[in-house]
């Protein structure tokens, strides 16, 4: 199959190139799977122009009916590798088929670290998050612990003393840069030495149980352990990443390397929908520009 660009992430960053790609009249094809967007698991109320709460799915499925509209078209399949082949692209995906294009936008997202403990898969969205900055007023007057001992766990915590009645900043190790851990500490927080065992509740989370037996009372956990972005196929296509993984763009979202594009979490922090959405508006056009010999 021949497409101008093929678009490699099915979240919100990808879906937003496929339409600006797509309305330029670029031949379009976006690879991927919604349910393994970031977003899928999101309830969001900090983006522009939707006051209320809002759950992922619906925002992701109402992005690609957009998209389709505009002429994209849509495989919900992963892509195993991708490659040079003259002046553009051959990227392969889990079926096997191949489709050779002109230019390919990265927005693969980030892949969250998880804790891996009884509780946090079945309480994801029901008390468990991995984004203070994006949950934290719906945790307003009540009681939560901050799981992680880098700076982002510190950040995360101070920003949790904004909101929540009591911050559990729980650690088996502090890591985090000195002024911020102080920060976090100053403002309330209070350090827990340990490590988190099981997080427990029944319709929502309830208690966090630590190794040792200790089980603290609270309405919600924050996994801020970081995160390592998909950048794999980025290397295929000769673009390095960051040392943290990231895939530095410029301000035309374009990578190191001609043809390629990036957007959204991949291209690194703020990890967070409206910049997502943006970047690949910014990706989509100027991918489009390229393959159809425009500037
Ligand atoms: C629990 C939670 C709550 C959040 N709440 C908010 C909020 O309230 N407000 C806010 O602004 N942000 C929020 N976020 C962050 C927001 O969801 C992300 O910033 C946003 O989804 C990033 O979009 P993206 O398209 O870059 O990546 P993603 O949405 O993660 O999408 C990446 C896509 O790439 C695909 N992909 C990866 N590898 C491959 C491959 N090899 N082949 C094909 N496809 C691939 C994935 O399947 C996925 O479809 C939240 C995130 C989480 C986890």
């Amino acid at each position: 199959m021949n497409a101008d660009v093929v678009i490699i992430g099915c979240g919100p960053a990808g879906l937003q190139a496929g339409i600006h790609s797509s309305r330029k009249k670029a031949g379009t094809v976006i690879l991927g799977k919604i349910r393994d967007s970031a977003l899928y698991g999101a309830h969001v109320e900090n983006y522009f122009g939707i006051p209320e709460k809002t759950n992922g799915p619906e925002l992701l499925k109402n992005g690609l009916d957009m998209a389709l509209s505009f002429g994209c078209r849509h495989m919900d399949k992963d892509v195993t590798a991708a490659s040079k082949d003259g002046d553009g692209f051959r990227i392969t995906i889990e079926s096997g088929e191949e489709i050779i294009c002109k230019a390919v936008v990265i927005a693969t997202g980030i892949s969250r670290m998880r804790l891996d403990i009884p509780g946090e898969k079945e309480f994801l969205g029901r008390g468990v998050s991995y984004c203070a900055e994006c949950d934290c007023n719906f945790y307003k007057g009540l009681g939560v612990a901050v799981i992680g001992g880098g700076s982002k766990a510190a950040v995360a915590a101070e920003l949790m003393t904004r909101y929540a009645s009591a911050v559990y900043w729980v650690s088996d190790g502090i890591s985090a840069d000195g002024t911020l851990a102080d920060k976090a500490a100053e403002a309330g927080a209070e350090i827990v030495a340990g490590k988190p065992k099981e997080i427990r509740g029944g319709g929502n989370v309830a208690s966090l149980l630590l190794e040792g037996g200790r089980e603290i009372d609270l309405d919600g956990v924050f996994i801020e352990l970081g995160g390592r972005s998909s950048s794999d196929l980025a290397m295929d296509l000769d673009v390095m990443p960051e040392t943290d993984d990231s895939i530095k763009v410029n301000e035309r979202c374009e990578t190191s390397a001609a043809g390629v594009f990036a957007c959204g979490d991949v291209t690194g922090e703020p990890w967070q929908l409206a910049k997502a959405v943006g970047q690949g508006a910014v990706a989509g056009l100027n991918a489009a520009g390229r393959a159809k010999g425009m500037k």
